[in-house]
């Protein structure tokens, strides 16, 4: 499954040598940035966002890398999105990212899932979480908080802006308050995921909804990695995005049963509560997407996984 995303085609993503280009799910590498970028700075590839001290100290490659120019260093604190997005170039090594093999100039295309777009800009705030814009209109999305930057923001303002910003839960919330200020757009949280950084979200979710955003959206109550997760179903697309509430990894489907802070059986009922509804992507908040051939495509693989940890459908 390729990656990527239009908004960093024109910013560097993660600050790695990286820029993506594609319409949601498509991907394109530039390795002419590539080059460029590697010159001004050295690969951070799976830690984007140390702390200005920390920017000052001399990277260290990790060994585990292959011999080349391009190299995850030391920084890297395994937050897996380098490799779900170049699979081809980075693996895990004893226990954090690596490149096994340098990547080339050689251009990867997947079919293109027009208006939703990977923001990139993962912040560490969020735990490396991915967040995504939709274009819609009845008013674009902004779901889960990227890393802020005014490079970021033009090109969201320049698309349209956000009408609303949807945080799936209370982890991947990183810059909230400061896009919300920028784009002037109501942030939507369910009450069970406000805490003190998030007192003045402008609209929290009560009770189990579902709750709809205009036609073709529907805000869908998860719980179980925390007490109020919520994924978001855009219909248009048939993408749903899941924030931590369910994802693949590199064995397959999984709700991250090491990352539970509420409860695994409901997060396993929110699971099998998916069944009835229709998607053909899962775009989580991390680890890796996934990609249906279709409703029941969808339904067979969530049914093989809840049948896996003994859940009856
Ligand atoms: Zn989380």
């Amino acid at each position: 499954m390729a990656v990527a995303t239009e908004m960093a085609a024109a910013t560097p993503l993660l600050k790695t040598c990286f820029t993506f280009r594609s319409i949601g799910i498509d991907s394109k590498i530039h390795c002419s940035n590539f080059k460029l970028r590697y010159r001004a700075a050295p690969i951070r590839a799976s830690s984007s966002t140390a702390a200005p001290a920390d920017s000052k100290r001399i990277k260290i490659r990790r060994p585990q890398n292959v011999d080349g120019d391009f190299f995850v260093d030391d920084t890297c604190i395994n937050c897996d999105v380098c490799r779900w997005m170049a699979p081809e170039t980075f693996r895990r090594s004893d226990g954090k990212s690596a490149v096994f093999q340098q990547p080339t100039c050689g251009e990867r295309r997947t079919k293109a899932l027009q208006g939703v777009y990977h923001c990139g800009y993962h912040s560490k705030k969020s735990y490396g979480a991915a967040s995504y814009f939709i274009t819609r209109p009845e008013g674009n999305i902004l779901i889960d908080s990227p890393r802020y930057t005014k490079r970021l923001s033009s090109i969201i303002k320049k698309m349209g802006g956000a009408r609303y910003m949807f945080l799936t839960h209370r982890d991947d919330v990183a810059d909230h308050e400061k896009w919300s200020e920028e784009l002037g757009c109501p942030r939507i949280l369910h009450s069970e995921e406000v805490n003190s950084s998030t007192a003045n979200v402008e609209i929290k979710l009560e009770g189990t909804g579902p709750w709809t955003i205009g036609s073709d959206v529907i805000l869908i109550s998860t719980p179980g990695h925390t007490e109020g997760s919520v994924s978001l179903l855009y219909k248009t697309k048939k993408v749903l995005f899941t924030g931590d509430h369910f994802m693949m990894n590199e064995f397959g489907f999984t709700i991250s049963e090491a990352y539970n802070w509420f409860s695994v059986p409901i997060q396993l009922n929110s699971v099998k509560k998916l069944l009835e509804f229709e998607f053909e992507w899962i775009l989580p908040g991390h680890g890796r997407r996934a990609r249906f051939k279709d409703v029941e495509d969808k339904n067979s693989a969530l049914k093989a996984f809840l049948a896996s940890k003994g859940v009856q459908t």
